[in-house]
């Protein structure tokens, strides 16, 4: 029940993969530079190359220093058990990944309790923050951290504007609070805005980006703070089984990702677009405007379930993914053209032609 299922070999290849761009695989160039990466012990502390991308990404951020982990989700986990002790509680948008999609390991690891706040498209702002504010007594959990999504993935891949993120952080931190960003998607978010990185972390104690989403790398996430931050994340990245060997390899196609897959994320952009006017053609779904790389639709207008339709396509080798009863998602990346996302149009027309007969 928890083990994800094997491939179904009743079902033809994969053609257009809108599932996730998590299934972004190396490209030669990236496999290339990882060949090449000079390695090291990373726990040991003699790793080059994982060196070279924390100094830079904590550059990048704006912070004092990084720290290389497996994944994003470890990034978050990490933050948190930095940041609180247990019974404190978090603060963050009521479909925020740490609440959908890590397991309750806010819960389980740190013994946090996180609050789900409202707003629209994944994002809330600082009066809804400052109303979620307690008293400070004995009887009120110990607030202690704002976490914000940059992107917001369940938000529709939106883009939090900046004025919105630094009163956020603003009003946290009047309050005694630390903030943190999950930058699962930041560079989406950076590319799609035209703000810089560092800008948009400048109101954050702590953040995150993933190499293993739209930049594509196959493992990897660098969680960025003060130095002091980083040097306790440190013990935690140790019990957690996070620290690692010859990294290298990995760092490698993470400063690959840098140099060659960021720009480019605004192909993604433009094909997710292309992908929103084509879908919202198609009688009876309504496609939420995308801002970045991810394209919600709700299926209930066709009568039939994202479940089903997400069946139905991939029959025909079109991978999307299903969010609820009638919600699905698309997502562009970097595997896949314009041509592509004209073949996913066709097909997603012509399953629901189907149902109309
Ligand atoms: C994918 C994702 C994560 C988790 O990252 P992994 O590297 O898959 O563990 C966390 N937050 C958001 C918003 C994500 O989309």
């Amino acid at each position: 029940m928890f083990a994800p299922p094997r491939p179904d070999p009743s079902l033809p290849p994969v053609r257009v993969n809108l599932y996730s761009d998590t299934q972004t695989k190396p490209s030669a160039g990236m496999k290339e530079a990882m060949m090449r990466a000079e390695v090291g012990d990373e726990q040991y502390g003699t790793d080059p190359t994982v060196h070279a991308l924390c100094d830079r990404m904590a550059a990048l951020l704006g912070k004092e220093a990084a720290m290389f982990l497996p994944s994003g989700t470890m990034c978050n986990q990490v933050a948190i058990l930095t940041h609180c002790r247990a019974g404190d509680e978090v603060l963050a948008h009521e479909r925020a990944h740490i609440i959908t999609s890590e397991g309750g390991g806010g819960a389980a690891l740190t013994g946090v309790m996180v609050t789900g706040l409202r707003g629209e498209r994944g994002q809330f702002d600082a009066d809804t923050l400052r109303a979620a504010f307690r008293a400070k007594s004995r009887y009120a959990p110990a607030q202690t951290l704002v976490e914000v999504e940059q992107t917001s993935n369940q938000g529709s891949g939106s883009v939090w504007p900046l004025e919105k993120l630094n009163a956020v952080a603003e009003a946290a931190h009047a309050q005694g609070m630390a903030t943190h960003m999950d930058g699962a998607r930041l560079m989406n978010a950076v590319v799609a805005a035209g703000v810089p990185a560092r800008e948009m972390s400048a109101g954050m104690d702590s953040v995150w980006l993933d190499f293993t989403k739209g930049l594509g790398a196959p493992l990897g996430a660098v969680l960025c703070g003060s130095e002091a931050f980083i040097d306790a994340a440190w013990r935690w990245k140790q019990r957690l089984g996070g620290s690692m060997r010859q990294g290298g390899l990995c760092a490698a196609a993470c400063l690959y990702a840098l140099d060659h897959n960021v720009d480019r994320l605004a192909e993604d952009h433009e094909n997710a677009r292309l992908l929103a006017r084509g879908l919202a053609q198609i009688d009876g779904l309504a496609v939420d405007e995308p801002e970045t790389n991810l394209v919600f639709f709700d299926t209930i207008g066709a009568g039939i379930t994202a479940e089903e339709l997400a069946a139905r396509v991939r029959r025909e080798g079109l991978a999307i993914s299903v969010t609820t009863q009638f919600r699905a998602r698309a997502c562009t990346h970097l595997d896949v053209d314009r041509a592509g996302i004209e073949q996913a149009v066709a097909i997603v027309r012509q399953a629901l032609a189907a149902e109309q007969r």
